[in-house]
């Protein structure tokens, strides 16, 4: 009872050299004996840890009785994207992190027990209720992503006829073009998340570029909309700022990416380029970073990673760096480059680097890395992959009057109902905080709904 049922994963030397799922999840039988290590506590802490507050409890309760519909109809309460959130939140830090089991064992497998009531449900075709009536109030969704999900889902369920637009082709934000296939399948699993967001009646409508195709302001003044709510996430990449980065072979992470899970360039079947590389260094620790590792990894390349913190303030998720470790990813942590190498033609030939040590903590808390004098050294690279961050793309701010924004460029939204400067307009996610996770961005979905919903309750005529 101490250790979690162990989950089932494709060997680490399989995997690296395909693109399918790494973890397979709990069946039935597995999800049944680690639910019965729930203690079911009364002052539940796994609840707070959890940003949307699922009742946990209650559905490792009915998986332990063997009633996953009810399990699922539980998480539905409160997520409209479990299969995504059982798959890629970072439970070790937050129900998982605070479960009472973890104490003296192995905290309960919340984030495996519910992808697996997600997918059972999936499987077994249970769909969310559609609502039965619609208030006859417009609201405008920009950006489908989690925020964007989140919120246009809440609000259909509270009556409102929503429409998602959606500046990419495909719908989904970074859960489509960012995270790779072998940890979020997108056929069976982000785009059967997005179809019952549709059943609950909202449109999705791709190819459209708000600050482009049409303004805010538009929206509200000419096309009827009652209210808007922006998602637009964070998707403009940053750099170092060192000689070289210009060169050939020098990526963001999110073109990287991109190309592969957006545009498949890891298919034999789709035409799309990538630089494949046969030394790849990934600069940065985070979850984007581990991913870019990896898919470097799959398309037949050694991979590095270089890190200027040490191990213990790696930003991406536990599993995650497991995982890469696992599959031969060498990680070069406290080290920071200083300037990319290149040929006589402008392509990348190595990275110029220096060792780093901690020294006092920073503004985050966390150590300050501090360059080693004197211990510059080379690492043979073809391609670099730069991983540091993404700040929003000033398109939408730029193009609506009187919307406030910060020294980042994030859109300025109260955090508890995502209210702007702008009447009518709320917004929330990475378009507010900066590229942070899933779960807050669905959560600041959540908020922008209450909020839209209290103003126009406010607003409607008796
Ligand atoms: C590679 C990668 C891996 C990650 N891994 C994890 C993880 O394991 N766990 C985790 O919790 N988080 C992870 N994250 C972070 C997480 O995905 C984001 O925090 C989350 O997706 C933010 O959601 P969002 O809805 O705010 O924005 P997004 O998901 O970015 O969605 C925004 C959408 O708005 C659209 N858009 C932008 N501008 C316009 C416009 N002008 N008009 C119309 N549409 C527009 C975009 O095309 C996009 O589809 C990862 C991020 C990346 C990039
Ligand atoms: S804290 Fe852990 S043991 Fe207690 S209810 Fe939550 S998951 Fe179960």
């Amino acid at each position: 009872m101490l250790k979690k049922v162990p989950v089932r994963e494709q060997d680490p030397k399989t995997r690296a050299a395909n693109f399918q799922e790494v973890c397979l999840g709990y069946n039935e039988e597995e999800a049944v004996k680690e639910a019965s290590r729930c203690l079911n506590c009364k002052n539940a802490k796994c609840v707070k840890g959890c940003p949307v507050a699922i009742d946990i409890p209650g559905f490792v309760w009915q998986v332990k009785e063997g009633n996953f519909q009810e399990a699922a109809k539980i998480i539905a309460k409160s997520s409209s994207l479990p299969a995504v959130c059982g798959r890629v939140c970072p439970q070790e830090s937050q129900c998982e992190g605070q479960c009472i089991r973890g104490i003296k064992g192995e905290s309960v497998s919340i984030g495996k027990l519910e992808r697996f009531v997600a997918d059972w449900s999936r499987e077994n075709g249970f769909v969310p209720d559609k609502p039965e009536h619609t208030n006859g109030k417009k609201v405008a969704v920009i950006g489908s992503g989690p925020a964007g999900l989140t919120c246009a889902g809440d609000l259909a369920k509270m009556g409102y006829e929503v429409t998602v637009f959606e500046a990419l082709h495909e719908a989904g934000g970074v859960l489509l073009y960012g995270i790779p296939e072998f940890r979020l399948p997108k056929e069976g699993v982000v785009k059967p998340e997005i179809e019952n967001v549709k059943k609950l009646g909202v449109k999705i409508e791709t190819n459209v570029i708000i600050g482009k195709s049409v303004t805010i302001d538009q929206l509200l003044e000419e096309e009827g909309f009652d209210a808007v709510f922006i998602g637009s996430g964070a998707g403009l990449p940053m750099f170092m700022g060192i000689p070289g980065e210009n060169a050939n072979g020098v990526f963001s992470a999110n073109e990287y990416l991109t190309r592969s899970n957006l545009m498949k360039a890891f298919r034999d079947d789709y035409d799309t380029p990538i630089a494949a590389g046969k030394k790849v260094a990934v600069v940065g620790g985070g979850n984007v970073a581990m991913d870019a590792a990896r898919t470097a990894l799959r398309l037949g390349a050694d991979v590095h990673i270089v890190y200027r913190r040490s191990e213990s303030e790696l930003p991406a998720r536990a599993e995650e760096v497991h995982h890469a470790k696992e599959e031969g990813i060498i990680f070069d942590l406290l080290t920071n480059p200083t300037e990319i190498l290149t040929d006589d033609s402008g392509w990348v030939k190595g990275m110029r680097c220096i060792r780093m040590e901690l020294g006092e903590p920073d503004s985050s808390g966390r150590r300050r890395p501090v360059p080693v004098e004197g211990s510059e050294f080379v690492i043979d690279a073809d391609t670099v992959i730069m991983s540091l961050g993404t700040s929003p793309n000033p398109l939408i701010s730029s193009s609506t009057e009187g919307l406030e924004v910060n020294g980042r460029k994030c859109i300025v939204a109260k955090e508890a109902n995502g209210k702007t400067s702008k009447k009518g307009v709320y917004a929330g996610g990475d378009a507010v905080t900066g590229a942070a996770t899933v779960i807050l961005a669905m959560e600041a979905g959540r908020a922008g709904a209450r909020g839209i919903d209290e103003y126009l309750r406010e607003t409607r005529t008796p």
